[in-house]
């Protein structure tokens, strides 16, 4: 089969579309006909050697994808040949503590797919059965493959943790990433007011068009003092962040008491320093948050299914562009997802 596969850690030309064995499924597993893999950040850091995962080398990347099952092992017992399926990012164990509490994006066994095992940048991928999630009927494969991730994650963070409901008001950073459009999209489904951020006013301009009833350019100008203008020098409610570093510091700084920062991403800055007393005088709640579970990613194909929630896809490219979609993806040079079709 035809695959990216990375053999070194580096910029965008150790991308090599090459062929490899096609694999296939052992016991409990599952061979999935990519039809499109979405590319995200994660796949950038790991490529650059700075994901923190711990990746062997030949390795190949992409941590997001939908198909058709075209082969299943032994002892697979609910999936079949034919099926439509999201592949999730992790493969969790179903077993452990955390799994058996519902949490299963929290696994403490779980593979991930594109870092503990080869990724969706490739004709066909080995999963376990555990990551397949069924596709309703009516929803495409490319809509699919620019879901479920950011979908998911923003779900869990502006639900799960965030609560958000009709009266809330949110600020979303980076509205122009994966996570920052869906999070303007299933606030504003929960009757949420929604203040997006982004640093430049392009982005701005089709956070907007997503339904962004404020938008504020954290480059151009001071993040805390536009968001307490905003909302009459009370501050958010809740924080959708993904940025870290200096927007993290002004997030604190204009959520409103009893507000929460709901943080999943830190790329802009890892390590912050932060004022601790605006944290317990205005009872603020910091929560960090990965992914999201099975039934939450099940719930928002049904939502992207009934056009209730879409995917903002930028551009969909031949997986022999795989370099083009690194550029990308380094550059920050788009807005939604970019999908890779092989
Ligand atoms: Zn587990």
């Amino acid at each position: 089969m035809r695959a990216v596969v990375i053999n070194e850690y580096g910029d965008v030309d150790k991308l090599n579309f090459q062929e490899i064995e096609t694999p296939t499924a052992g016991p409990g597993e599952a061979i999935v006909k990519i039809k499109g893999a979405g590319v995200n950040h994660l796949d950038h850091d790991i490529r650059e050697g700075i994901s923190g995962f711990p990746i062997s080398l030949p390795h190949v990347p992409g941590i997001e994808g939908a198909g058709e099952v075209v082969e299943v092992g032994k002892n697979v017992k609910i999936s079949k040949v034919g099926d439509r399926v999201g592949i999730s990012l992790l493969a969790p164990c179903n077993c452990c503590n955390m799994c058996r509490s519902g949490k299963d994006n929290l696994c403490y066994n779980g593979h991930f797919l594109g870092a503990s095992m080869w990724g969706t940048y490739a004709e066909y991928v080995k999963c376990y059965e555990s990551q397949l999630v069924p596709l309703p009927e009516n929803l495409d494969y490319d809509k699919a493959a620019a879901s479920h991730l950011c979908f998911g994650t923003a779900w869990h963070m502006a639900v799960h943790y965030g609560d958000v409901k009709a009266g809330m008001t949110v600020l979303v950073n980076a509205a122009g990433s994966g996570v920052g459009t869906s999070a303007i999209q299933i606030t504003k489904l929960h009757g949420a007011t929604v203040i997006a951020s982004a640093g430049s006013n392009d982005k701005l301009e089709k956070a907007r068009h997503l339904g962004a009833d404020t938008v504020i350019n954290y480059n151009s100008d001071d993040l805390a003092e536009a968001v307490m203008e905003a909302t009459g020098g009370m501050g958010v409610d809740l924080v959708i962040e993904s940025v870290g570093g200096k927007v993290l510091v002004k997030s604190l700084e204009c959520t409103a008491k009893g507000g929460m920062i709901v943080t999943c991403g830190a790329h802009a800055g890892e390590e912050i320093k932060m004022d601790v007393i605006q944290l317990f005088r205005k009872n603020i709640r910091f929560q960090g948050s990965v992914l999201s579970t099975r039934l939450e990613m099940e719930h928002v194909f049904k939502l992207v299914a009934e056009n209730k929630l879409n995917p903002t896809i930028h551009t969909k490219l031949p997986l022999e562009d795989v370099r083009k979609a690194g550029e990308l993806t380094r550059d920050r040079n788009f807005f939604g997802k970019i999908i890779l079709e092989p």
